[in-house]
Order: C-alpha cells, then structure tokens, then sequence
C-alpha cells in the first residue's frame, strides 16, 4: 500500500457528523441577513496581493506573516484571501455598486498562515457583513444588533460585547503621537514586533499578544481621552441605542482592531468559553477603506464572525445532531427491487420533505433490516413479493414500541406525513 496524504496543518476536513452543527450557524445566520434587508456577495478566493496590502495595511500580522502568497503562471502575485472586507470593496467598486447604500453580506473560506491552535487555524471560515454608504450611527448600531439577535437564534448564552471608538483619522494623528512618547519610553521591555511597530504602526502594539508589552500596554495614553465632540457623540448614540434594546456592553478604550483601516466604531463579541481564542465576532467602521482602494469616498461600517468558533460554542453547549431520517426502504426479491424506487419517488412526489432513503445494494432481509436501523430512521419500510401482489408497503417502527403494519400508497403516505414530536 502507498503512503496516505493528509489534509495541511491547520486545515480542517468537515466530517458528516459535525455538519449539523456547521449548517445551524450558516442556516440561522442567513436567515437573519435576509430578515434585516441584506443580500449576499460572493468574490473569488484568491486576489491580486496588491488588494491586501492596500486595504489591511503593510506593517501588519495579516500581510507580514500570515498572507498565502504565490506567483501564477504570468508572474503575478496573487494571495488566497485572508478576510473578506478588501474583497467585497473591490468588487462594490468594479461594479459600480456605490451610486446607492449597500448592506452585503459573504461568507466562505479565510486563510492566513498562522500558528494552529484551537481556535486559529490556517483556513478558517468567516460569514461577515459589509454596509457600504452609511455614516451614522444608527447603522453601526443596526448590525451590532442583528449579531445580537444570531446569538439569541443560535442559543449561544455567554457572549459579551466590547465596544470602543478609534476616533477619525486626525484624533489618530494626534494620539498616535502620544503613543509613541509613551512606548519609547519603555522600548526596552517591548517584545521585537512591539518596538518594530513602535514608529510605524504603534496602535497596532495596543493589540500585542505578548505578556510583557501587554503590561507595558495597560498604562499607555488612552484614546478615548483624545476623541472629537463628533466622534465621541457617534460612540454615545451606539451606547444609548444599546441601552435601549436591553443589550449589554462595556466600553474597553484598550480595544483595538488588527487591521489598520478602522475608524471611530470597533467592537467584539467575546466568550470566555473557548480558552483564548475568544473573540467570536468583530468588526467596525472604516470610512477611508473605499477611498483608499480607488472609489469614490464612501463611508462603511461591518463585521466579520468566526464559524469553527461558533460551531464549538454549540458543540460545547450540547446543540443539533443532523434530524434522523424519516424512512428506509428496503426491497426483496427481483420485481419489488425494480419497483422500489419507483415508489420511493412517489412518496417524495407526495412528500417534498419526507427524509427517505433507498437501500441500494442488496442482500438478505436480515442484512437490509441491520442496515435500516443502523441509519438511525424512524420506521422500515418493507416492499417483498407478497406486499407487491396486495399492493402494499410494510411499514415497521424502529425507534419504538408498535406493531408492524401494512399500508396502501395513500395510507403510508398519510402515515409519513402526519406531524411527529
Ligand atoms: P485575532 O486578534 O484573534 O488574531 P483577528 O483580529 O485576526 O483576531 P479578524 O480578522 O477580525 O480577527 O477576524 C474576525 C473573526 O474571525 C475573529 O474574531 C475570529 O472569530 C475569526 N478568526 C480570525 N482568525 C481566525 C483563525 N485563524 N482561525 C479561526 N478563526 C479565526
Ligand atoms: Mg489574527
């Protein structure tokens, strides 16, 4: 036998059993964007890496260390897309979706070639929202709800909401520079990344993940001391829109984002329930993103949620195995295996949502009947030669206590159809 492939480190095969799971967060995530008004966007996985460094910013973790980056045939550079925000923007300007608002929304596979961990891995899937042509407040509030609102759907309990504002480009500036006095003073206990940054990006060492910078961090200037009169009654409006839906927050003025193109709004759903990769959702504004890839200037505001984070909230929780099948047919003998399924096809004419499925391959009675309870199905049922001749199906409950029956098409079919707790 020849040495077996396996997957890369840090991608994941989805297997059957964890599906469910997958397709509860998708199914319930879907259902609330169109509730709200929002029409999905699909772009290509991969993009010219030119996009990633203009959007997410060269001095940063994203398009320093984690980008996959390859060269294709013509000799172009091109990078698997490590998040969807640069994506959805390109595509709203190449199209021409700017003349009015825009609430998008994506979702697929992220890559970024990071350290595996739970939690972190190397493709990794987001569902996320893009407003394009919005500027208040009252949008930022508007999504910062709806993730509230999935949370309730899912039944995911224990998430809370972290809410700060990064200011506008000019109260940047000027804290930025605060900042810089403040690190340089303490260069020496930074970590190598930190002091790096220090001059050319120093928000971004607010988000160190080093223990000691992270100390050196919490006594840093705050931004939050440095916002406009604008800026500041924009992060008020969100607070008193969440007051007023009963959702709870905290403001922490240490949160900041990774990527470089947020302003004034940030926020992030956190869980204390996954170790410490917590953060199941963030996001934020960022008013200068459209500008800066080559559109006209449109402000915007969106999020981005983590699904393997989701998905093991509520594995954690005890949620959803896949809905067991309604019915296994199973046939003896030559003439009932040719008509078997043709009436397996008349019972989904009859039933458009009936979970059925016909055993193939045959083998004795005994053998089909293992493979019916095996598939974890409601009832069997049994098409032989004598059923055939009297023109019924036998139908025998598998999951409980009840005598076997025997049905014509149109009694089975009320049987199957008939609501079930
Ligand atoms: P972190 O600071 O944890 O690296 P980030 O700022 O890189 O997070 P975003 O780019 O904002 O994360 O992505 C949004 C969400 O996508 C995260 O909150 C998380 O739930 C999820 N996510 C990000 N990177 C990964 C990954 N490598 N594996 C799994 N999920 C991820
Ligand atoms: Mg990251």
């Amino acid at each position: 036998m020849s040495k077996s492939i396996q997957a890369i480190r840090g991608m994941h095969d989805i297997l059957p059993e964890r599906i469910p799971l997958w397709q509860r967060v998708e199914d319930g995530a879907r259902q609330i964007l169109s509730a709200y008004g929002y029409s999905e966007i699909r772009t290509p996985l991969v993009e010219v890496t030119e996009l990633f460094k203009r959007s997410i910013g060269e001095v940063t973790d994203i398009v320093e260390k984690e980008m996959y980056s390859f060269e294709d045939r013509n000799g172009d550079s091109l990078s698997l897309r490590p998040e969807g925000t640069a994506s959805c923007v390109r595509a709203a300007i190449e199209h021409g979706l700017l003349m009015q608002p825009q609430r998008l929304w994506y979702r697929g596979p992220m890559f970024r070639y990071e350290r595996p961990q739970r939690g972190r891995y190397r493709q990794f899937h987001q569902i996320g929202v893009e407003v394009l042509g919005l500027a208040g407040p009252d949008i930022d509030l508007e999504i910062i709800l709806m993730t509230a609102r999935l949370w309730r759907v899912l039944g995911i309990g224990k998430v809370r909401l972290e809410l700060n504002s990064l200011g506008d480009p000019e109260e940047r500036l000027a804290y930025r520079q605060h900042l810089i006095d403040y690190l340089s003073a303490h260069a020496d206990s930074l970590d190598d990344d930190s002091r790096r940054r220090l001059h050319s990006n120093p928000l971004r060492v607010l988000d160190t993940k080093h223990p000691e910078s992270q100390a050196i961090v919490a006594g840093a200037p705050l931004l939050t001391e440095h916002l406009g009169e604008t800026s500041r009654a924009h992060l008020d409006a969100i607070c008193r829109g969440l007051e007023a839906a009963g959702i709870d927050y905290q403001i922490n003025p240490r949160l900041v984002r990774g990527l470089d193109y947020y302003n004034r709004t940030v926020f992030e759903w956190i869980t204390e329930e996954l170790g410490a990769q917590g953060t199941i959702c963030a996001g934020g504004r960022y008013d200068g993103l459209v500008e800066q890839l080559g559109g006209r200037a449109t402000p915007a505001v969106g999020f981005a949620l983590g699904v393997e984070r989701l998905v093991e909230l509520l594995e954690l929780a005890g949620h959803a195995s896949a809905p067991p099948l309604d019915a296994y047919l199973i046939a003896m003998g030559e003439q009932a295996q040719r008509e078997a399924p043709l009436l397996a096809e008349r019972l989904r004419d009859a039933l458009p949502a009936l979970r059925l499925q016909l055993h193939c391959g045959g083998g004795s009675f005994k053998s089909q009947f293992k493979r019916a309870d095996k598939s974890g199905a409601r009832h069997a049922l049994v098409l032989g030669e004598t059923e055939l001749e009297r023109g019924v199906v036998g139908v025998k409950a598998l999951r409980e206590e009840a005598a076997q029956q025997e049905l014509e098409f149109e009694a089975l079919v009320d049987y199957l159809g008939a609501p079930r707790g």
